[in-house]
């Protein structure tokens, strides 16, 4: 049976961190929205220069441009059976767009774990966020470091801070996320499938949290 889990949190909740776990051990695809801009900004794309400028200043991108780009990446057969959503739906229209694009195959969004930091340390994990500009991993400078300083474990490609992981976009990120995103909390809730985790213990331990929330939602 097809699964599709949303993975809701603020920036830095470690969405991403979790996904690409997840990814590993369920053989569930991640979408990740931001990551797809990203590859789209490397490759020069159309939508890459549209999407640019909300990106760097740390505003949603229009939901058409970005439900477009998501409603091509579902076309693609690994998806069918089932995904991990990584900070995709992030406005209610997008949530009701996403139902209806799973709707078509007769899907539907089946639990949405969601991943609690409180507002302090988002900013905090955002701050010391390195990501490898190859496989997309992410680590922090304090809380989860490579083991050799300022390159990746798997693959040794050199880290990077992200462009909208400047202050200034970190803090309007985690503005915009709790005006926007947040209300999809309880637009979830009503909907029976959200189940918060604490966010704020170690990654393995968030990990088997989420694992267990997603298998007992199979
Ligand atoms: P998101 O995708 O939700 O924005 P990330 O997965 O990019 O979050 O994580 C943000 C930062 O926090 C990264 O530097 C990551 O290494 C770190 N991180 C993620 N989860 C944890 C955790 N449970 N404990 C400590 N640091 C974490
Ligand atoms: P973080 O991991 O810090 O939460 P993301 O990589 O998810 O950041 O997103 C980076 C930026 O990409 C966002 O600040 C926003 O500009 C854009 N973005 C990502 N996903 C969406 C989405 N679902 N809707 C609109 N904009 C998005």
């Amino acid at each position: 049976m097809a699964i599709y889990v949303v993975l809701m949190g603020g920036p830095g909740a470690g969405k991403g961190t979790q996904a690409k776990k997840l990814q590993k051990q369920m053989g569930l695809p991640q979408i990740s929205t931001g990551d797809l801009f990203r590859e789209n900004f490397k490759n020069e794309t159309k939508l890459g220069r549209q999407a640019r400028p909300y990106v760097d200043s740390g505003e949603l991108v229009p939901d058409e441009i970005t439900l477009g780009m998501v409603g091509e990446r579902l076309k693609r057969p690994d998806t069918e059976g089932g995904a991990i959503f990584d900070g995709f739906p992030r406005t209610i229209a997008q949530a009701d767009a996403l139902e209806a694009l799973l709707a078509e195959n007769g899907e539907r969004v089946n639990v949405v774990p969601y991943i609690h930091v409180d507002k302090d340390l988002l900013l905090k994990r955002l701050a010391g966020r390195w990501t490898c500009p190859v496989c997309g991993r992410v680590y922090h400078d304090l809380f989860n470091p490579p083991q050799k300083p300022g390159v990746c474990d798997v693959d040794g490609a050199k880290l990077y801070q992200r462009e909208d992981d400047t202050m200034d976009t970190q803090r309007r990120r985690i503005e915009v996320y709790f005006e926007q995103t947040a209300p999809l909390l309880d637009y979830y809730r009503g909907k029976g499938l959200l189940i918060q985790i604490d966010g704020e213990q170690s990654i393995e331990q968030v990990f088997e949290d989420l694992r267990k929330a997603i298998e007992e939602a199979r």
